[in-house]
């Protein structure tokens, strides 16, 4: 009787198992078939039949930092003196264009150009990998199986469409498309045709890519007449919970609070809601962000990304360098953020599940240890803080 028992329990599990994984192949043509019944064309679907999975892609898509990434690095990689005077060159050398784009969507040039030089180095790096490749190794990988699909599908409309064939749709690991990396999703919402060819060309025509840009940012709120924000200074004794993309205040208010200009003066009066934000925490530089910051995070919901396209665009129109960047950050490595979320939840601090992602649970967190002792609560994962929590306990 036992040997029926565990012979009958084989056999569940192995056909659990197998239900779970369906062959790429099997998966593929129900994929097609979908695609099918979307109204896509069999010249487009042929497309699939070199399909395989991508190891590389799945690496990539399951690889983690061995740092947490800092302000400080980010930005040093990504706006160099290169890049600026760069940037400034193809200002120049676009200007017409991009002038032309901005009478329609209302974004002005040296922002356009800063998106650009984020998403792909001016158009320089774009991804080698076949998108079609790359997402159907994510679609058939379980994880985020829907989300992949619909991207992939909507990658063979785009096809379908005549806009770019199958082999020359290039892109990231993950999907991101042409010079502005757009997801799929994105370009069928948002790419335009800027010069009328019938085609919309985000890998190589430069009024379809600023066009597309600046729609995307039009439509997502951008405000063609108000500046991104600004590096500014904190009062003495300022009240750190103020800080946050969740506290908004007029200029007006946050005057009042102490807030200054980073050369000291008084900041220009304006009918805009502001809040602020310190990317390397109070020992860091600070900045009033407006509107167009926030923006700046619907198409990157990255803080360093939102800063840096500001920064740039500062700095593309002739803006200084960020005053207060930390000196020597020492950049927590990630089993140093497993150790501090260890610590803090064993002084009684929630900070959640010990996963090595500074969240916003570790954040607050931090701020309550940081409020015990006396220091600004910036709620910043600093080296320092590891070595004081370490102490604590010793
Ligand atoms: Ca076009």
């Amino acid at each position: 009787m036992k040997f029926v028992v565990s012979f009958f329990l084989a056999i569940t599990v192995s056909f659990s198992l197998h239900a779970q994984q369906q062959s790429f192949q099997d998966w593929l043509e129900e994929l097609r078939e979908e695609a099918r019944s979307l109204g896509i064309g069999d010249s487009t679907l042929a497309a699939l039949a070199s399909l395989l999975p991508v190891e590389r892609v799945l690496e990539l898509d399951k690889s983690q930092p061995e740092f947490v990434q800092t302000f400080t690095r980010y930005t040093n990689l990504r706006i160099t003196p290169g890049q600026i005077s760069r940037g400034q060159n193809l200002l120049l050398e676009h200007g017409a264009l991009l002038n032309q784009v901005r009478a329609e969507y209302g974004v002005q040039p040296h922002y356009l150009v800063s998106f650009w030089a984020l998403e792909s180095n001016y158009g320089r790096a774009t991804g080698g990998f076949s998108v079609l490749q790359a997402l159907a190794t994510l679609a058939y990988d379980p994880r985020r199986a829907d989300f992949f699909r619909n991207e992939l599908l909507t990658a063979l409309k785009i096809i379908d469409g005549g806009h770019i064939s199958a082999n020359a749709m290039s892109g990231s690991w993950a999907g991101a498309m042409g010079q502005l990396q757009f997801m799929p999703s994105t370009f069928d919402r948002y790419a335009i045709d800027g010069d009328s060819d019938g085609k919309i060309d985000i890998w190589n025509s430069l009024p379809d890519i600023f066009a597309s840009a600046a729609n995307f940012l039009s439509q997502s709120g951008w405000r063609g007449d108000e500046r991104w924000g600004r590096e500014v200074l904190l009062p003495v004794g300022f009240d750190f919970t103020l800080s946050g993309t969740g506290v908004r205040k007029t200029v007006n208010e946050w005057s009042d609070l102490g807030i200054r200009q980073v050369s000291g003066s008084i900041l220009p009066t304006a009918d805009m809601l502001g809040s602020i934000v310190l990317p390397a925490g109070a020992s860091g530089p600070v900045f009033l962000v407006y509107s167009n910051y926030r923006t700046t995070m619907v198409w990157n919901r990255s803080t360093f990304y939102a800063l840096s396209v500001g920064h740039l665009a500062d700095r593309l129109t002739g803006g200084s360098q960020i005053q207060h960047m930390p000196l020597d950050e020492r950049a927590l490595r990630r089993e140093e953020v497993l150790e501090l979320q260890q610590l803090l939840n064993e002084e009684g601090f929630d900070a959640g599940s010990v996963d090595g992602i500074l969240g916003s649970q570790t954040r607050t967190a931090i701020r309550g240890f940081q409020a015990g002792r006396d220091m600004p609560t910036d709620g910043y994962a600093s080296y320092a803080l590891l070595e004081l929590l370490r102490a604590g306990l010793n």
